[in-house]
């Protein structure tokens, strides 16, 4: 089994959004570990992700160390926002309607309250969107995933995103023939196959 810390956590996806997603082990089955054991663990995905500058994360680890209470809050905060986006992207995966509807009235207000912060910064002659510093919010760093969201929903195929049938993890398929099934062939690809392969032979006597 491999080690199930942020530093060994495969990003099988090209989407923040959808990596922030599949930080726990499996969203099926009885498996659920949880890769966001602590704050510090959303602080070393965040920098792992480079999701927001170092500088920013160190102060922002250190305002959670200082206030405990604070920090445990925002986690469960984070943690609630990662469920809205794993029923978001799922609910589009799957093509239900009727629950991309449902979830879609409650993932707005995060949106709106992180577009409050949001600016473009101009990076040599490029703009670049982005988000004020906050050194005050501990779940600031969020704001860029569900600015990834956005983006994903607005710009790209929305028929491109998709979930592993085995683990439950999301991800936007960027294959030429759009013909990606699996969060990772040689994790939940290849654990399929053996099961197909076993239990052909099993038919077979
Ligand atoms: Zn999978």
């Amino acid at each position: 089994m491999r080690e199930r810390t942020i530093e060994a956590l495969p990003i099988d996806s090209t989407r923040l959004c959808c990596n922030f997603v599949n930080t726990v082990y499996s969203w099926r089955g009885e498996d659920n570990e949880d890769f966001f054991k602590n704050y510090d663990d959303f602080i070393a995905w965040c920098s792992k992700l480079g999701v927001a500058k170092e500088n920013q994360l160190r102060a922002l680890k250190a305002k959670a160390k200082r206030e405990k209470k604070k920090a445990s809050l925002a986690l469960h905060r984070i943690r609630d926002l990662r469920l809205l986006l794993y029923h978001v992207i799922s609910a589009i995966a799957s093509q239900d309607k009727k629950e991309f509807e449902k979830v879609l009235k409650r993932i707005n207000p995060a949106l709106q309250a992180s577009f409050a912060h949001y600016q473009l910064e101009l990076i040599g002659n490029k703009f670049v969107p982005s988000f004020q510093s906050d050194p005050d919010s501990l779940i600031s760093p969020v704001r860029k995933v569900l600015l990834s969201l956005n983006e994903m929903l607005v710009w790209d195929d929305v028929h491109r995103i998709k979930q592993c049938p085995g683990c439950g993890y999301v991800f936007y398929d960027e294959t030429k023939n759009g013909k990606r099934r699996w969060c990772n062939p040689l994790a939940c690809g290849t654990k399929d196959k053996m099961k197909r392969y076993t239990k052909k032979l099993k038919s077979r006597r």
